[in-house]
């Protein structure tokens, strides 16, 4: 038995700190666990009353004659530490605490928080909160309202996690309006133990979810942990999808110019990349979440009496409408939600037409026009849904004279009942459609006001289909050199720099599979001349000063230099120019480097986090990363298939493709330098940033070069 079943689905809860005030929150989850119908047996402790709401009070929880599994605290900080120790003394196996004044402000706060923590991770009780909502568990085997929201939601199969309190009442107010049940509900607020990963794992192995929902403030396990443990709950042997809504989706560090990745990094790059790792439906309100709640909560039942979960099997989408407006809206959204127009066989076509007017639209959008009743609703979509070009369909209803709302519901219910591909609704209205929008909730059909919603809803699912059916490739054997690769490190940081030179960093990058260019450093003229013609003409020559870190902003990147009087000129001039732009920088030199092959220029980049550790970055070069910001993130450990996934979620993707008869750029080879670079940042810990920019990628078959780098260490950290 899981120890959190004691707080979900105890049989005696004991209310400590149960106030006679009303109003009080130590009286109203009293009342509310009462009032909810809870099955157990509940006692209100508290030395000052004989009675909380007419129920005999006890004044110490010792003082319960019988055992209690729960104890839910409403008491401060300082009283709360007592109380917890009553209660493992008690043997309570699952402890709440709903005040709030401990971590969040600090101080004694914080130290009570911790010794509390630690109290009952020594006894083995769990423990939720302190500063929470509570917990809420609506099976009629339970019926536990112990929280300090007066409603109690209707069973359903969607689990709710959410670290603000706040919020959940707010949620349960929503979910009521909208039919909508839960298995689960739970605040967590400081998560001083129970945490979401707890809660995830709780609630993928909870018969009665479906459906995990999570609204996250932060996270505070390690990234590759979460992601492991999370990416075996939503795609693993019993999949269960999780929508998470994070606030803060906008701040992204989104102010900061540079083309780096540290300024294009941020804690929201992290958080979006950790749900794409682990295959978390990331949604941006809280309408979207009850949208996207109610699809991924669709089932229905097969022949053999189990349920299956209604996700597409590809992107094909029928659309059914009786106006024609709403069709075409519903046809733009399904089209830029990653959907497309299912186009319908021979046999769909002819049955449409039997069962038709003649001013009826036969291709999709099928338009059964306003005079629609069921009927023609019923037909329609019967042959749509029955044609193997079709994935799922869309059924827009808009209410008109002669539309019959609640038949029209009754018979999508009937063929989605017999199909195993979802049918989405979109009931445009509110009063009019409400019989067939009631009609359609109770049946567990996703309905929709909007089609714009309804088509955002059933292109989640089918990303989550996909999440579902993606491709494992075998992963790459790669041999690097860490040995040698260590001593680099090792050595600038025994020299005191917190950077890595250029050709330290070059050499660095060779040992994880970088191709570099010769490339070396000329104290004057003379010598880059030298080196320019031991190396081979044209080169380029590039400043070499801790202090600049964009070079070209210094005037201190020349390329192209064909002869000995151009690499001589340059060098005067580029120091020059370094000097101008700043004269307190301190100038080592210039390098001298061969001219790299052409290619398409890419930036791959390392930011690393405290807990989450290495977040990789790569996007095109340029005026992409400078102006679009086209650049995407991953933590590593970064997989072949992770490396595969993030090359192509860019928007620029068709340049490195062979866009406009550009040749095809070598993006597997590509995908190699990715898994490198993340075997790189996870052995060496002391890097703290690192940039390539830009990598050149040739043409298909061709490989790479690197043409910068720059590399930030951070020898204290050992991450
Ligand atoms: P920084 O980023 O510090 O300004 P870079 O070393 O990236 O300096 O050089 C600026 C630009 O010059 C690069 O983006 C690239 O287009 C070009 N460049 C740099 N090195 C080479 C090279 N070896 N061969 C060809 N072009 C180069
Ligand atoms: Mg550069």
């Amino acid at each position: 038995m899981d120890r959190l079943d004691a707080i979900f689905n105890p049989t005696a809860v004991a209310v400590v700190g149960a106030s006679t005030v009303p109003g009080k929150v130590g009286h109203d989850i009293f009342v509310n666990i009462l009032k909810g119908g809870f099955t157990g047996t509940l006692y209100p402790v508290n030395p000052k009353a004989k009675s909380v709401a007419s129920v005999r009070a006890y004044p110490q929880i010792s003082e319960i004659p019988d055992a209690v599994d729960l104890a839910m605290l409403i008491v401060p900080p300082p009283a709360a530490l007592k109380s917890v120790e009553d209660a493992i003394a008690k043997g309570t196996r699952g402890i709440v605490i709903v005040s709030a004044g401990f971590k969040e402000v600090g101080g004694q706060g914080l130290e009570i928080e911790n010794r509390i923590k630690n109290l009952c991770r020594e006894a083995g009780v769990r423990l939720v909160g302190p500063n929470c909502l509570g917990v809420i568990n609506p099976n009629s085997m339970v019926r536990l309202n112990a929280s300090f929201s007066a409603r109690m939601p209707k069973p359903g199969n969607i689990a709710f996690i959410s670290q603000s309190g706040a919020l959940c009442t707010a949620v349960l107010d929503f979910a009521a309006d909208r039919k909508f049940g839960f298995s689960k509900f739970i605040s967590i607020g400081n998560k001083a133990d129970v945490d979401e990963l707890d809660l995830l794992r709780y609630f993928h192995a909870d018969p009665d979810t479906e459906v995990i929902m999570l609204y996250i403030e932060e996270l505070r396990r390690s990234g590759a942990e979460f992601i492991e443990a999370v990416k075996e709950i939503t795609s693993g042997i019993l999949p269960k999808p999780v929508l998470a809504i994070k606030s803060g989706r906008t701040s992204a560090g989104a102010a900061a110019a540079a083309s780096h990745t540290g300024s294009l990094a941020g804690s929201e790059a992290l958080y979006d990349a950790i749900f794409k790792q682990c295959g978390i439906i990331r949604v941006d309100s809280i309408d979207e979440l009850f949208d996207f709640g109610s699809a991924f909560a669709y089932k229905n039942e097969t022949a053999l009496g189990k349920l299956r979960r209604k996700v597409p099997d590809g992107n094909r989408v029928a659309i059914v409408t009786n106006a024609g407006g709403p069709g075409i809206v519903a046809t733009d959204m399904t089209v830029s939600t990653g959907l497309r127009l299912a186009e319908f066989g021979d046999e769909t076509i002819a049955s449409l037409a039997s069962h038709l007017p003649a001013a009826a639209n036969l291709k999709n959008p099928v338009d059964v026009i306003g005079d629609a009743a069921q009927d023609r609703y019923e037909n329609a979509l019967g042959a749509v849904i029955r044609d193997e070009n079709v994935d799922g369909a869309l059924v827009i209803l808009t209410p008109q004279s002669m539309t019959n709302v609640l038949g029209t519901a009754e018979a999508i219910t009937r063929i989605a009942s017999r199909s195993h591909k979802p049918i989405i609704c979109c009931f445009m209205g509110v009063i009019d459609v409400s019989p067939g929008v009631m009609y359609l909730q109770e049946h567990g059909i996703p309905v929709y006001r909007f089609p714009e919603n309804a088509a955002k809803a059933f292109g989640a699912l089918y990303r989550y289909s996909q999440w579902l059916n993606r491709q494992i490739l075998a992963p790459f054997s790669l041999a690097h050199d860490r040995e040698k690769a260590a001593a680099i490190i090792n050595g600038c940081i025994e020299r005191g720099q917190t950077y890595l030179g250029e050709l330290d960093g070059l050499a660095l990058l060779q040992c994880y599979g970088f191709h570099t260019l010769p490339t070396e450093l000329a104290a004057d003229a003379d010598a880059a001349v030298a080196i320019a013609e031991r190396i081979g003409f044209p080169v380029v020559m590039k400043i070499v000063s801790p202090q600049i870190v964009h070079k070209s902003d210094a005037g201190g990147v020349k390329v192209g230099l064909a002869n000995p009087d151009a690499v001589r000129g340059t060098f005067d001039a580029i120091v020059a120019s370094a000097r101008a732009f700043d004269p307190a920088a301190e100038i080592q030199g210039v390098l001298v480097q061969q001219m790299a092959p052409s290619g398409e220029e890419v930036i791959l980049g390392v930011n690393r986090y405290p807990v989450f550790g290495p977040l990789l970055m790569f996007g095109l070069g340029g005026i992409f990363v400078e102006v679009f910001r086209d650049v995407v993130f991953r933590l590593a450990p970064v997989t072949r298939n992770s490396a595969r996934r993030m090359i192509r979620s860019i928007r620029g993707i068709k340049l490195l493709q062979g866009f406009r008869g550009r040749p095809k750029a070598d993006v597997e080879n590509l995908e190699r330098l990715m898994v490198g670079l993340s075997d790189l940042a996870l052995d060496h810990p002391q890097i703290k940033e690192l940039d390539i920019n830009p990598l050149r990628v040739h043409p298909e078959g061709q490989g790479h070069t690197v043409a910068d780098c720059r590399i930030l260490l951070a020898p204290e950290d050992k991450a």
